[in-house]
């Protein structure tokens, strides 16, 4: 199951996965700005075809699932990496505070309800990762989970995390082995492009409506995001699942990362228009023949 594209923001599957060490800027060599750009449409075009032959095949499922701090530019990736999709063939869910019913079931029902269908590339954006993240940050937010270990949460020894990492393997495994093709990305943005990133949807008025009073308050726990996401990518990354630390300062190359390893990710599949039966072919024949008679 390791067609898994190589990338050096590819998350190893080792646990060695060290987050600090993976940059959230663009490398050195790059391509300019134009270069990006022009990428990013040839590889939306080679989207569009080889989604629509997923459509035709129908085999596989594609999920791809976005996870980031705030401003990394989720939507704005989601956006442009889909543009060419016909959107018939794809499906995008945003998951947010867990609803009252949500919060009823194990914390893989409301993702495993969005799931793609063969054919289709589902795109979420954010997922059940933000079990081990967010709720990770602020463990308060179990109690409404009613887990049985409530009211006493997490005392000294407790495994919850590690039991959450290996319900996501298998889940993940289970997914993969009936035909969905998992790829997730961590849009990396450093603190410091946050901050820009916040200041200009106050600057600018069409941006004010992006701005969350929230958002600020969640970047006092930084570190402790950071920390969260280190161990979920180091223990979740899988060959059948792999997750891709992309370098998110810069959208543009963010944007062309993320595309191209679809892309490749999908190139490997060796997708096919499916061929038509020799019976068929024989009474699609006569049909052509009865058509054309017609005109
Ligand atoms: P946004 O995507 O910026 O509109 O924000 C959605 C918010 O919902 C984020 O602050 C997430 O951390 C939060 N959220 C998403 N899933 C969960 C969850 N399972 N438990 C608690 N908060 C969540
Ligand atoms: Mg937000």
């Amino acid at each position: 199951m390791n067609d898994s594209v190589e990338s050096p923001y590819r998350v190893p599957f080792d646990g060695s996965f060290e987050l600090d060490r993976y940059s959230t800027r663009p490398p050195p060599d790059a391509p300019d700005r134009k270069g990006l750009k022009a990428g990013l449409t040839e590889a939306v075009d080679e989207l569009a075809d080889l989604q629509r032959i997923l459509y035709a095949h129908n085999h596989h499922a594609v999920l791809l699932v976005f996870q980031a701090m705030d401003a990394a530019g989720k939507d704005g990736t989601i956006r442009h990496v889909l543009s060419g999709v016909n959107p018939t063939g794809c499906q995008v869910f945003s998951f947010k505070v867990p609803s009252a019913e949500e919060l009823d079931h194990d914390f893989l029902w409301r993702t495993a309800r969005s799931l793609p269908e063969r054919g289709r590339i589902g795109v979420f954006n954010r997922s059940y990762y933000e079990e081990v993240l967010v709720v990770r940050v602020h463990p308060e937010y179990l109690r409404a989970q009613r887990l049985r270990r409530a009211p006493d949460l997490l005392a000294e020894g407790d495994r919850l995390w590690e039991e959450r990492f290996d319900s996501i393997r298998d889940h993940e495994k289970h997914l993969a082995r009936n035909g969905t093709v998992i790829l997730k990305f961590f849009l990396n943005v450093s603190r410091e492009e946050q901050r820009l990133r916040f200041l200009s949807r106050l600057d600018e008025p069409e941006k004010n409506w992006k701005f969350s009073v929230a958002d600020v308050e969640e970047r006092g726990h930084w570190d402790s995001y950071m920390h969260a996401y280190q161990e979920a990518l180091r223990e979740t990354s899988r060959p059948w699942a792999p997750w891709y630390a992309i370098p998110a300062d810069d959208k543009p190359f963010m944007r062309l990362s993320v595309a191209r390893i679809v892309v490749e990710r999908l190139r490997r599949l060796d997708l096919r228009y499916p061929a038509v039966a020799p019976d068929d072919r024989a009474r699609f024949d006569q049909m052509q023949r009865l058509l054309e008679a017609e005109g």
